[in-house]
């Protein structure tokens, strides 16, 4: 469980983006749904540690995330909205490096977790392709095996279906899907049919605000 407290930020130029957020995140898959400028980056970058808040509390599953961002780091998996930037190796050997970063240091341990992300990416007969010759979708797909490096229990995919075909995005919802089955996956995107067809549970945010929460069958009867 993610829960946020009475979140607040205001950036330097004066543009309040997140304004007194509180949402309960249960596990599976949550939606947070609002348009360009809404404030949904700040909120992931903000639960990532990445930037801080001014005044409110973060908790997941009992941590606390600004008192101890190491923590929630070694159990998140985030993928932020531009992230598209690969060097010429192939797809195997760039997971492999990144896992040596995440500190998994044992070489046939690591292999299998390589491997096994692959597989279940769908990538693993593109494994010896270069990431940046990939298409959109792979790119994607790619992001989420990196992400879910060291096994997270939080993992946060920001804008991700944004320049996908139909097929690809079919394939990136199932597999979305399924990591939602043992963690929360927060889907942060302004795209309605993707939260309405694939979250049980969702959050609308327009200008820093949290303007609706619930499923989003109750939501459309609140209309
Ligand atoms: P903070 O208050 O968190 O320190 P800053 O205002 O210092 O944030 O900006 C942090 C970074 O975000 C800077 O590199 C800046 O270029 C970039 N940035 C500034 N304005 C915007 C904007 N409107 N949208 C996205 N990024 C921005
Ligand atoms: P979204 O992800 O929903 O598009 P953002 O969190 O990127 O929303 O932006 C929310 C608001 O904060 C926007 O008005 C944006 O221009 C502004 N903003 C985002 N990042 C920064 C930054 N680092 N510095 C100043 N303003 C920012």
């Amino acid at each position: 469980m993610l829960s946020i407290k009475n979140l607040n930020k205001t950036y330097d130029n004066g543009v309040k983006a997140l304004n007194d957020v509180n949402l309960e995140i249960p596990t599976g898959l949550f939606g947070l749904l609002g348009p360009n400028g809404a404030g949904k980056s700040s909120l992931m970058r903000t639960i990532a540690t990445l930037q801080s808040a001014d005044s409110g509390s973060i908790t997941f599953d009992g941590i606390d995330v600004f008192a101890d961002p190491m923590a929630i780091r070694k159990t998140l998996g985030y993928l932020p909205q531009d992230f598209n930037v690969y060097p010429r190796v192939t797809a195997i050997d760039l997971l492999d490096h990144l896992a040596v970063l995440k500190g998994i240091n044992n070489t046939k341990e690591r292999k299998e977790i390589v491997e096994g992300l692959l597989a279940h990416t769908n990538l693993y007969q593109h494994r010896l392709k270069s990431v940046s010759g990939y298409s959109g979708g792979m790119r994607q797909r790619f992001g989420i095996a990196q992400a879910l490096l060291g096994d997270p229990k939080l993992l946060i995919v920001d804008e991700p279906t944004a320049g996908l075909d139909p097929e690809e995005r079919n394939r990136f919802h199932n597999l979305l899907v399924s990591l939602g089955e043992e963690r929360v996956v927060i889907l942060s995107t302004h795209i309605v049919d993707d939260v309405a067809e694939l979250c049980p549970n969702m959050a609308v945010l327009a200008s820093g605000s949290i303007l609706l929460q619930g499923n989003p069958q109750q939501l459309v009867s609140q209309l």
